[in-house]
This record gives structure tokens, sequence and C-alpha cells, in this order.
């Protein structure tokens, strides 16, 4: 079936939004996702808001025998690979836990795909692997470095799908490099749930705004930016949902090129794109957009920088207008406004 894919991660914050974009643009899905850091709830959500049953597999990328079982029960047409544990900190202090989870997982998963020979992949890799950047903004050519296990498991991943694409040329691997997702599907039934204190700045405004933490502490004010506070590129999580179906439109036209033609070659390799808008937005910025939309005081103070963070940081997003034919469409407002609708219709979360 040249429709169907395999979500991996799906139950997540980024995979739940995908899942609803994937089924509006005639995706068949398969969400698979061991729920380590998501509810069923979310599943349960999409399919209310997508009017459709979907197919949930509680299983863990790890599990090469579970992963058979659904490659023997679905032909696919690729993968999108969101599974993989995202906090920064927590890979500071469980680094074998990051790259056993997102390393040897993406590896396993890679050697399944292989048996199975579907070799259309989408990653889920981030802004994180270009480290300090020398110039701005940021674009796929930027040289790559990282300072923590989590970032170093993305980059790490990003190499192996190279060398994977330079040892059989039928493979085609698109990593997405996004910068930072923020926002809410507009329902207000979806959106980032995180299981404790906020590390993101986002969600730990909403929280101060709707009065579940008392103040913000603001990293740094004396970065080189236009107020002194870190400079980035949010996205808004529905413009980067709609970034994976392109990517996939993508491959679909790329493979399709020639087709019936054996001496021609169509897939991509691989293939680093940045999702952002391009755009860069200081913390102050933000905080204020969202006090406007919310109508509420968030009270912050100015602490010392976090070890490991940079003043700036936004892409240059020809290559995903240019190749993808994509664009993110949505302002800070509505990803102020989004998120305030998800917090209030939600206070705790998914519970
Ligand atoms: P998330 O934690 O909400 O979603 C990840 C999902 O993967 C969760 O549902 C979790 O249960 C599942 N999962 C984790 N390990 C698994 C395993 N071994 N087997 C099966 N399922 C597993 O995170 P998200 O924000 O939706 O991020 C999705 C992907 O995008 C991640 O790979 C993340 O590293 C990457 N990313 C996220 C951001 C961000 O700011 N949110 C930025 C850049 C890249
Ligand atoms: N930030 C902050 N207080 C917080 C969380 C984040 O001042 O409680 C700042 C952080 O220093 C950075 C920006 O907000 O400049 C974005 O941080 P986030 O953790 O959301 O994303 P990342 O650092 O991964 O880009």
């Amino acid at each position: 079936m040249k429709n169907k894919i395999l979500v991996t991660g799906g139950a997540g914050y980024i995979g739940s939004h995908t899942c609803i974009a994937l089924h509006q643009a005639g995706y068949e899905i398969v969400v698979y996702d061991n729920l380590s850091n998501s509810s069923r709830e979310a599943i349960n959500r999409v399919s209310h808001l997508i009017g459709a049953p979907i197919e949930f597999i509680k299983g863990d990328i790890r599990d090469a025998k579970a992963l058979r079982q659904v490659f023997d029960a679905h032909q696919f047409f690729g993968v999108i690979h969101f599974a993989g544990l995202k906090a920064v900190g927590e890979s500071v202090a469980k680094p074998l836990l990051y790259y056993n989870n997102n390393v040897s997982g993406t590896i396993t998963l890679l050697e399944v795909m292989t048996e199975y020979d579907v070799k259309n992949l989408v990653f889920s890799s981030s802004a994180t692997v270009y480290g300090d950047p020398e110039t701005l903004p940021i674009d796929e050519t930027a040289p790559r470095s990282c300072t923590n296990p989590y970032g170093q498991s993305k980059l790490t991943v990003e190499h192996i799908l190279e060398d994977l694409a330079v040892s059989d040329t039928s493979w085609s691997l698109i990593s997405l490099r996004y910068f930072n997702p923020v926002g809410a599907h507009p329902s207000g039934q979806i959106g980032e749930d995180p299981n404790d204190i906020p590390n993101n700045l986002m969600p730990y405004i909403s929280q101060v705004a709707v009065g579940k933490l008392e103040k913000l502490s603001i990293f740094g004010n004396d970065y080189p930016t236009v107020d002194g506070t870190g400079v980035r590129d949010f996205i808004h999580v529905t413009d980067l949902a709609q970034g994976h179906v392109s990517a996939l439109n993508y491959l679909d036209k790329q493979l399709s090129l020639n087709e019936g033609d054996t001496t021609q070659q169509n897939s991509v390799g691989f293939l680093p794109i940045n999702l952002g808008t391009g755009k860069g937005t200081s913390v102050l910025e933000l905080v204020s957009a969202f006090s406007e939309v919310s109508r509420q005081a968030i009270p912050y103070q100015f602490t010392g920088r976090r070890a490991g963070d940079i003043a700036s940081c936004y892409a240059s997003v020809s290559s995903a207008k240019d190749l993808l034919g994509w664009e993110a469409k949505l302002s800070i407002t509505d990803m102020c406004q989004d998120t305030w609708r998800w917090q209030i219709a939600n206070p705790n979360g998914y519970n």
C-alpha cells in the first residue's frame, strides 16, 4: 500500500498532531508507541478528532520481534520515526538509557525495515545537532556538534542514516531538523503534556499563566540579542505536522519519477531539512505575547544562564520551501493562543 505509514512515537506530542495531518492528507496510519512518555488518551482524542479509529500497537522500537509482527501484518510505504526520549537534563544523568533508546532503538527499527524492504524513513532530528551556530540563519550544510547525550543521540542517528544511504542507494532517509515546536491543536483537545515541571519555555510560561507555577526563571539577560534574552525559532506544532506530510508527498513524487524504468534510481538518499519559521523570537517577546493572549500576568525573574544554552538559533527555511513546497504559516500569537486553549481546557494534561 503506497499510502500506509508506520508512525513510531505517534502517541507523543508531535506524533499525535502529525497523525491528524496524515489522516487528513489521505494516509493510512498505524501507531507504534511504548507509552513511556505519552498517554493512550492522546490516541483516543486523535481518533475522536478525525472521526475514525486508529490502529494503535503498544510496543517498543527496541523489540525486533514485536516490530516484525507489525511489518508482517501491514505493507508500509514508509515509517515516520518520532519514538525517542527527549529531555536534555535527563540524558546527562542517564546517557546509557538515551543511547539505548534513541540509537539502539533506531538501529533495530532500521534492521527490521531492511528485512521487509521498507526503505523510506522520515526521522525526527533537531536543531540541537547544530550546537552553537557560527552563522544565522542556520542552513543544512552548517557544521554539526553536540554537547549532551540527547543531542549526540540525534547526531549519531543522522550519521547512521548517512552511512546507510551510502551503503544502499535504495534508501530514502529524510532527517527533519525541528527548531522549537510549541502550540497545540486548535481544538484544545491535544497538546504537550509534560510529565513533570516543564524544562521547555512555552509549557513553563503556560503553567505560570494558569497559576500552577509561581514564576518563570529567565535563564540569562546578557546574551548579544535584541533584549539580552535567548532567541529561538518557535514553530507551531500543526505547521510542523504538515511538514511531515510534505516530506512524504515529496518522497512519493520522487520515487514515482521514471516508474518502471529499472535503470533509474529515484530514491533520495540522506536528506536533512530544517523545519522552522526562519524568524527568531526572544524569551521576553514570547512572555509578552503569551501575557497578551492569556490576559494573565506572567511573573518572572532573571537568573544565570543555563549550562549548554546558546544565544540565538533560527532556521534557513529555503530547503523546506524549495524541495518540499512547505512553509510555516502560523504566528507567535497563534502559538500562544493554541497553547493557552489547551492549557485551560486540560490543566492536568491528559489525566
Ligand atoms: P514525546 O515524548 O511527546 O513523543 C515521543 C514518543 O515516543 C512518546 O509517545 C514515547 O512514549 C515514545 N517512545 C519513546 N521511546 C520509545 C520506544 N523505545 N519505543 C516506542 N515508543 C517510544 O516527544 P515529542 O516532543 O513528540 O518528540 C518527538 C520526536 O521529535 C522525538 O524523537 C524528539 O526527540 C524529537 N524532537 C522533539 C523536539 C521538541 O521540542 N518537542 C525538538 C526536536 C526534536
Ligand atoms: N528558558 C528560560 N526559562 C525556562 C526555560 C527556557 O529562560 O524555564 C529559555 C532558554 O534559556 C532558551 C529559551 O528559553 O533561551 C528556549 O528554551 P527551551 O528549553 O524551550 O528550548 P531549547 O533551549 O531547547 O532551544
